[in-house]
């Protein structure tokens, strides 16, 4: 695997529901089309060249030791560190970044600080041994794996991503759900309650829309169908007690 270098990891996000982060991985094998924000941004800012590029990751070599030096600097400030904003920690077929995820999410517990992670592969079963504060969220735009693979070409299938959820959940463990970037139905017709009773065991569930994708615009009633599903996802959550969170711009006038 191709590594690189860095000085600095953790630093603080300016994400909605966001605190700390870091991304100890360039790129991501995933290569979603939505389109992927932080390839978007890896290309404009010159980290990578091509799509082609960011699909092969590169790991860093010396997250260890930077993190060694890090995480007495931001013990005691850090409410949640989230794992990862800008790449997948539980990459797909990528044993060295799943290993280097496990090790960080270890050393940031064992100095009391708690991680929220999210992935669009499976998550380790082996997590349920880590602080039981953590978080541990998936991403689940569709139940249906031929849409799932257009859009999350290189990640996990779906019913085995929320099995690998469920099993942490059963473990004991505080899960969540993001529906995002959720699609207009010019992409796919699919029933939002299917979606949402399939992940009926989580603890929260985080809803927004599909933006930088002109597609979602060329369907008219947009504003309406996201207000429609984000109303049925409070109402949803609301019966069965799950915590929930509308992400900014899904609800419009
Ligand atoms: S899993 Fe996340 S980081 Fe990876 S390509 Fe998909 S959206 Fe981008």
């Amino acid at each position: 695997m191709n590594e690189l270098f860095r000085k600095s990891l953790i630093y603080k996000t300016g994400v909605e529901y966001g605190d700390y982060t870091l991304n100890h991985v360039l790129g991501c094998s995933h290569g979603c089309n939505y389109p992927c924000y932080a390839y978007q941004m890896a290309k404009r800012f010159g980290k990578v060249k091509s799509y082609d590029e960011w699909i092969k990751p590169k790991i860093v070599a010396n997250t260890l030791e930077v993190l060694e030096k890090e995480i007495p600097k931001f013990e005691g400030k850090i409410s949640v560190l989230n794992l990862c904003f800008s790449t997948d920690p539980f990459m797909m077929n990528q044993d060295k970044i799943i290993e280097l995820s496990m090790e960080i999410l270890k050393r940031l517990n064992a100095h009391d600080i708690v991680c929220s992670v999210l992935t669009k592969g499976l998550l380790p079963i082996e997590l349920e041994k880590l602080n039981k504060k953590n978080q541990y969220g998936i991403t689940v735009i569709t139940l249906d794996d031929d849409f799932r693979k257009k859009m999350e070409p290189g990640a996990s299938q779906i019913n085995e991503r929320i099995k690998s959820l469920r099993a942490l959940h059963e473990k004991g463990c505080k899960t969540w759900v993001s529906i995002e970037p959720y699609p207009t139905p010019n992409f796919i017709k699919q029933n939002l309650k299917e979606i949402l009773e399939g992940v009926n065991f989580t603890d929260k569930i985080i809803f927004g829309r599909m933006h930088y994708n002109k597609q979602v615009s060329m369907y008219k009633e947009y504003k309406q169908f996201y207000n429609q599903c984000a109303e049925e996802v409070i109402s949803f959550c609301n019966e069965r007690n799950i915590e929930y969170h509308i992400k900014k711009g899904t609800f419009t006038e």
